[in-house]
């Protein structure tokens, strides 16, 4: 049967690998530097450090490893780039921000190839994570146009008037979970409000964020509006969330990370916009459509190797279809096809790095230690290559309070917890430190509707996996985020408001001295 590109699965692996192996090729010649000023430049200290595949382990490049002296350098040709950036006309903006939509979409093979031998990701689901960064430009770019947009507020003296002004340069930090769409997400949005930005990208993938800012000069965008710094979180990451020209931080990460963050931050007074982890349920009432809500609850988990801010790990399931429930789940979860990211029949790739790799495995024992019960895989996955593969895994039999319900896994590993009735979902469903998103399945709109007002998480989805739109708010409560990124919610972020009051005529001033 053809694919999607129209050759078989078989070619199109061969294909893949061939094309692959030459992308690799160069990018193992050419290393990967920093992006300053519109120029590819190693570190002010020389230093590197080696980033590779998890298929293999093998070393796919050397890559410049950051410091404060670097994120200093593009700090300052971000702040000399924002008068200019600034100014422009947003119809200029956006034209050529269409023009960067453009560009990425002429280099989505490429993209796609590189996401998949850096992150160990499926090709079915990175064939279209390039797609959905041009989107991302695209959106954005229309809406460049009314960024500064404000309101009337008018009294009986005077006009108020409302605009935004870009905040300056942002530092934008991101994780190396689907890269090169999550800095498309954060950086598009900031660059349409007229902000420039230094982008720390995750050190375990590294490859296409070093593509980005090439691809955004040859749109067109001007030297210094884009800079990237690459190194480790604690050297180059730290230092842009303390550097005095940067006025605002964009990340998306770890909890933790988020609160080192906002302390790194405090002494500039830093704005910060924190998209953090998750531990989701997904709530299956006995009245549900329970093919579609099967379909859901696997996708949500074991699509892009469970490593994925938004998936559901918690399948909250009602006490009267529970063992048969978790039986289909079971069922399917032994036919997912585990294999060679490239290889378009697969469905899971190797994990993304041996520290997340052993993070993963240590919780096929923490079930069994809580008393859980393995109900699929559990064991690491011989796969080709000899990289970071796990078996898919399901844990039943378990309850809210032990770790495997309340940890985030951030692999393909799902934990099944039943409950008797409404109000025990609800309790369970909201007994976790994160609040990111919630999945309701019910055929009863009323209770719903009632569940999606008592969830304490920033997205909802009603008898739906995550399926996204982009003017909509998304972002986490609790431990799960600060802020909403999404339509103008991310102007909000990346731009001052300012309000702008002029008198009608002449009120009676307050006289002093007179
Ligand atoms: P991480 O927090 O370890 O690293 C993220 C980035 O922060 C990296 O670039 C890293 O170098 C940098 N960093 C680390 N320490 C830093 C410091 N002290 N100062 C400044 N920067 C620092 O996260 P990760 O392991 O790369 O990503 C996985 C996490 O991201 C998961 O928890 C996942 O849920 C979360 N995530 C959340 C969303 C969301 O939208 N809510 C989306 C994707 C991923």
């Amino acid at each position: 049967m053809a694919d999607a590109q129209g050759s078989a699965p078989a070619s199109r692996f061969v294909h893949n690998k061939l094309r692959a192996e030459a992308l690799l090729a160069k990018l193992k010649a050419d290393g990967i530097g920093h992006h300053v000023a519109g120029k590819r430049v190693a570190s002010v200290s020389g230093r590197t450090f080696e980033t590779t595949s998890p298929i293999d382990r093998s070393v796919l490049a050397e890559v410049a490893r950051g410091d404060a002296a670097d994120i200093d350098a593009a700090a300052t040709a971000a702040h000399k780039a924002f008068k200019s950036w600034k100014a422009m006309d947003p119809d200029k903006r956006r034209a050529i921000l269409h023009k960067v939509a453009d560009v990425i979409e002429a280099h989505q093979e490429d993209i796609a190839l590189l996401e998949c031998v850096d992150t160990g990701q499926a090709h079915r689901f990175m064939a279209k994570a390039a797609v959905r960064g041009a989107e991302n430009f695209r959106f954005f770019a229309d809406r460049a146009t009314e960024a500064r947009d404000g309101l009337n507020l008018p009294t009986r003296d005077h006009w108020n008037v409302t605009t935004r002004v870009p905040i300056g340069p942002v530092g934008v930090i991101t994780p190396w979970n689907t890269p090169f769409m999550l800095s498309t997400w954060k950086i598009a949005p900031a660059l349409a409000a007229g902000c420039t930005v230094v982008h720390k990208p995750a050190e375990w993938s590294p490859v296409t964020a070093d593509l980005l800012p090439r691809l955004l000069l040859e749109a067109g965008v001007p030297e210094g509006v884009l800079n990237t710094v690459h190194g480790f979180g604690e050297d180059s990451g730290k230092a842009l969330t303390e550097h005095r020209a940067i006025k605002a931080i964009g990340f998306v990460g770890e909890s933790a990370t988020g609160s080192a963050i906002m302390a790194q931050g405090a002494p500039t007074l830093k704005r910060v916009h924190f998209e953090l982890g998750g531990k989701n349920p997904v709530i299956v009432f006995d009245d549900a459509d329970l093919d579609r809500a099967l379909d859901a609850v696997i996708f949500m988990i074991y699509s892009l190797n469970g490593e994925r801010c938004t998936s559901s790990s918690r399948l909250l399931v009602q006490e009267s279809i529970a063992a048969e429930f978790s039986a289909r789940v079971a069922e399917r979860v032994k036919k997912l096809k585990v294999g060679h990211p490239l290889d378009p029949a697969t469905e899971i790739g190797p994990l993304i790095h041996q520290r997340h790799y052993d993070k993963v495995c240590s919780y096929f024992d923490i079930a069994r230690q809580d008393g859980a019960t393995v109900a699929a895989g559990g064991r690491p996955f011989d796969g080709p290559g000899g990289g970071f593969y796990v078996e898919p895994t399901l844990v039943t039999g378990a309850t809210n309070a032990m770790r495997v319900a309340q940890e985030e896994v951030f692999g393909p590993y799902l934990t099944v917890i039943p409950f008797r009735d409404e109000a025990e979902a609800v309790a369970i469903a909201n007994d976790v430190n994160y609040g990111l998103t919630g999945y309701v399945w019910t055929a009863d709109m009323g209770r719903a509707l009632r569940v999606a007002d008592e969830l304490d998480a920033g997205m909802i989805w009603l008898n739906s996996e995550n399926v996204r739109h982009l003017p909509t708010p998304f972002g986490g409560m609790k431990a799960s985020g600060i802020g909403r990124d999404g339509g103008d919610y991310s102007f909000d972020f990346y731009m001052e408001t300012k309000n702008i009051c002029l008198a009608k005529g002449s009120h009676a001033v307050p006289k002093l001295g007179a």
